[in-house]
């Protein structure tokens, strides 16, 4: 009997044993959950800190502790074109000084004009009349008289052309460079290539990407066209393909014309007749050159001067074209 009752108060202590070391281990391991719980916590708050900060900082408003916008690693190239509005004031209105200020000269006759050609092979010495290629039209000359660039009525048309061409470009993200603001002046063609240079200095070399010529024809026809360029041009500095670049910006432009406004295409759109003309033979940069419908013929002038906004998107239109063609 006592053996069994010492087999049972073994049993008992065992059994209370067990239950002390579950005990323990229940409170030791609840005491690590909690560890991990704190733990937990600890990193979940540390966590929402910096988030609420980053979203606090915007409200504040504080654009002074905001780091300045990343400055464009590469600067972008200044895109400059020159627009030229052919004609402009009377020369019959311009007096000795106005004139010589305009950039004519004197020749030996004491006659205003100016001379078509620079020396062969240079740029900014007139030819005089000699030491040139002496291309000229017909019953012209090396000299130009200033008279014969007078135009009644077209030197308005071509300002409201060439100024909305500029508004478009300069949207495009062009520098636009007038010839002329205004219908009160009236620059000679030399005076106007100094406009291919920064800040007219025509010592450095020519900073803009082509001159673009804007004038209205007459005598007898409808449309538009370019004047294209001959041949046996030889101021100094030109590229060799100076005479397929002002023709290519011509059609460029021309092209826009016939395909977004009212004009159709005179001539095929290219109109060879005036290879001589002073700009051609003077200009150091390509030359587009313009003859925006007919201002004398009264359809065309209803179109002139109701839709010379759209006459200068496709001015602009063309020039970026030729301008993107070529990689500029
Ligand atoms: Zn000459
Ligand atoms: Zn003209």
């Amino acid at each position: 009997m006592n053996r069994t009752r010492e087999i049972v108060k073994s049993v008992c202590i065992a059994i209370c044993l067990i239950l002390i070391i579950f005990q323990v281990c229940y409170i030791v391991k609840l005491s690590d959950y909690r560890h991990i719980l704190l733990a937990e916590n600890e990193t979940a708050s540390e966590q929402t800190v910096p988030d609420a900060q980053t979203a606090d900082e915007p409200e504040q408003g504080d654009t002074e502790n905001q780091a300045p916008a990343a400055e464009p690693t590469e600067l972008v190239k200044e895109k400059i074109i020159v627009l030229d509005p052919g004609h402009g004031k009377s020369s019959s209105l311009m007096s000795e000084e106005e004139r010589g200020l305009s950039g004519w000269a004197q020749n030996d006759d004491g006659d205003w004009g100016e001379w078509r050609h620079w020396k062969s092979g240079e740029m900014w010495i007139d030819c005089c009349g000699s030491g040139c290629n002496g291309l000229a039209p017909e019953n012209g000359s090396c000299w130009y008289p200033i008279e014969n660039g007078d135009r009644d009525g077209e030197g308005e048309i071509n300002l409201r052309n060439a100024q909305a061409a500029r508004n478009y470009l300069q949207e495009m993200g062009y520098t636009v460079r007038m010839t002329r603001e205004t219908n009160d002046e009236n620059p000679s063609i030399t005076e106007r290539i100094r406009s291919c240079y920064p800040q007219k200095d025509v010592t450095a070399a020519p900073d803009a990407l082509v001159f673009v010529c804007v004038h209205s024809n007459a005598g007898g026809g409808s449309g538009s066209a370019y004047l294209s360029l001959g041949s046996g041009y030889d101021q100094g500095g030109i590229s060799p393909t100076y005479v397929e670049d002002g023709n290519s910006l011509g059609a460029y432009i021309n092209n826009r014309i016939v395909t977004e406004t009212s004009l159709s295409a005179y001539s095929d759109g290219c109109y060879p007749g005036q290879p001589y003309l002073i700009l051609f033979h003077k200009s150091p940069i390509p030359v587009g050159y313009m003859e925006i419908g007919f201002f004398d013929n009264s359809s065309d002038l209803a179109i002139l001067e109701s839709e010379s906004d759209a006459i200068g998107r496709a001015i602009a239109e063309g020039i970026d074209e030729y301008v993107t063609a070529n990689g500029l």
